[in-house]
């Protein structure tokens, strides 16, 4: 089985880190500048039953999207029309964010949606308490159809994010 996977979010959120534990190589450039991957960057990570192409996507939901430059539109129209499933990956220490307006937007009139993982990243920084109450806040308000809390730094729940990408290929 093979797919391609889109990984984006706002700058900063591990986009680049989580890239980096699924291909077990540098992928791109992890650094605490915002903005550094500029480009749309592609890694291959393959197992035994798998294969995925990831493709890490900056600044997808930099900014609301009327405010989005064309050059930008066109990086999330084309990471999502190739995309077998849409990883957004989200900072875990900031406030839950609705992200189903930027989704739609990327999204919208595709004929068939792709799959979404939300990934809250960063687990290592917040309390566990406060992980479940986010979880459930994105499960509840937004159309997402999974949510799994990672440590991308310390490659906790990598392995399930993995497992969920692989079932959807
Ligand atoms: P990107 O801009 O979304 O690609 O984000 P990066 O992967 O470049 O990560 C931005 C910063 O966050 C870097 O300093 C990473 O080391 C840090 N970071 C990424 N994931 C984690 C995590 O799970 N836990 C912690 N504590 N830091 C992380
Ligand atoms: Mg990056």
């Amino acid at each position: 089985r093979s797919g391609y996977v889109a990984v984006v979010g706002k700058p900063n959120v591990g986009k680049s880190t989580l890239s980096n534990q699924m291909v077990g190589q540098k992928l791109s450039i992890v650094t605490d500048k915002p903005q550094t991957t500029r480009h749309r960057i592609l890694g291959i990570c393959s197992g035994p039953e798998y294969q995925m192409i990831l493709y890490d996507t900056p600044g997808v939901i930099e900014k609301k999207m009327h405010m989005l430059d064309s050059m930008m539109m066109k990086n999330v129209r084309s990471a999502a029309i190739n995309a077998d499933c849409v990883l957004v990956v989200v900072d875990a220490r900031k406030a839950p964010e609705n992200i189903d307006e930027v989704l739609q937007e990327g999204l919208g009139d595709l004929k068939d949606k792709p799959p979404i993982l939300l990934v809250l990243n960063k687990k290592d920084l917040i309390k566990p308490g406060e992980i479940a109450k986010k979880l459930e806040w994105y499960e509840k308000f937004t159309e997402v159809d999974e949510v799994i809390p990672v440590s991308a730094r310390y490659g906790q729940g990598v392995d399930d994010v993995m497992d969920w990408i692989v079932s959807k290929l």
